[in-house]
């Protein structure tokens, strides 16, 4: 994995300033040690990467996140199932992910049209 993000997120995630989720509407804010991969409270992405930071998928579909691991390296690796093309994808959290959303992925009991604007 090594050096990813960096240039790679323009369309979505422009000059690193945060982005409007897909999803809920939420403004999310730049995240300032490394490139913002998804939404803050919703956890929803967009499906832009084939490896991550990439940006070489065409697809844009939204990302859903399905289960969320412990990782003793990364905190937690969220996986997400992409709506659109059915692809899997996996992503890190943030240290300013909303917790409450991520429990509610590793209870099963998140369901990302609650979370719909
Ligand atoms: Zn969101
Ligand atoms: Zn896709």
């Amino acid at each position: 994995m090594g050096n990813k993000y960096n240039i790679s997120m323009k369309k979505f995630f422009k000059n690193d300033e945060g982005f409007v989720c897909a999803n809920c509407g939420k403004l999310v804010g730049k995240l300032n040690y490394s490139s913002r991969g998804h939404c803050t409270n919703c956890l929803c992405s967009i499906h832009i990467d084939i490896h991550p930071g990439d940006r070489l998928n065409s697809c844009g579909g939204l990302l859903i996140p399905t289960e969320i691991t412990p990782n003793s390296k990364k905190g937690y690796v969220i996986n997400y199932t992409c709506q659109k093309c059915g692809k899997t994808h996996n992503n890190r959290t943030a240290e300013d992910d909303n917790f409450k959303t991520i429990l509610k992925v590793m209870n099963k009991t998140y369901n990302y049209l609650n979370f719909k604007k």
